[in-house]
């Protein structure tokens, strides 16, 4: 029972949620047929949803269609920082190849990596997709940030067969629950 509420205690307070792109920032490469930004948007409310329910307090970076830069995401990601919160980047990803397909998760310290590990194979099993790794790279918005900062690539919308599974609100379901379960346990 100490090691159930000591669980309890060691999970994050508040969650900082940033749906990639928005606005005239369609997400994703030139020309690309589906954009990123309303599925980011769409499963970054229903991780609000999921995180919300199990008492865990949100923010998100835009919960509209506008657009919102990279310098404001983490401004207000900063804005929590010495609470108990953690920031999840939501992204899509593209290739130039259609076969490309798989889950990549990024992060900006060693705190995030943790969070990126709890995170990253779940992801890979809510979406029956493959592994490409828990990578550290530069991004702006884990770079400037505060928080331990991870960003989740979760599946290619150039590879038909993974977007069709991302195009499907039960799949975006699936996927939230996952991602709240790795924040859960962090
Ligand atoms: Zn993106």
């Amino acid at each position: 029972m100490v090691l159930v509420s000591a669980d309890i205690e060691a999970r994050p307070a508040l969650v900082v949620i940033d749906p990639g792109h928005g606005g005239y920032d369609r997400g994703g490469m030139p020309g690309q047929v589906l954009p990123e930004k309303p599925f980011t948007l769409d499963t970054a409310k229903r991780l609000a949803q999921a995180l919300k329910a199990d008492g865990i307090k949100v923010v998100l970076t835009r919960n509209a269609d506008y657009y919102v830069s990279l310098g404001a995401r983490t401004s207000i990601a900063n804005a929590y920082a010495g609470y108990n919160a953690v920031f999840v980047s939501i992204h899509f990803n593209s290739g130039r190849r259609i076969g490309a397909y798989g889950i990549e998760t990024y992060y900006n310290n060693s705190r995030a990596y943790r969070l990126a590990a709890l995170i990253h194979p779940r992801v890979i099993q809510a979406l029956g997709s493959i592994d490409r790794g828990i990578r550290h790279r530069g991004y702006f918005v884990l770079r400037r940030n505060r928080l331990p900062a991870v960003l989740v690539e979760c599946g290619f919308l150039t590879n038909p067969v993974e977007a069709a599974r991302i195009v499907t609100p039960g799949a975006r379901e699936n996927l939230a629950k996952a991602i709240a379960a790795g924040i859960e346990r962090y």
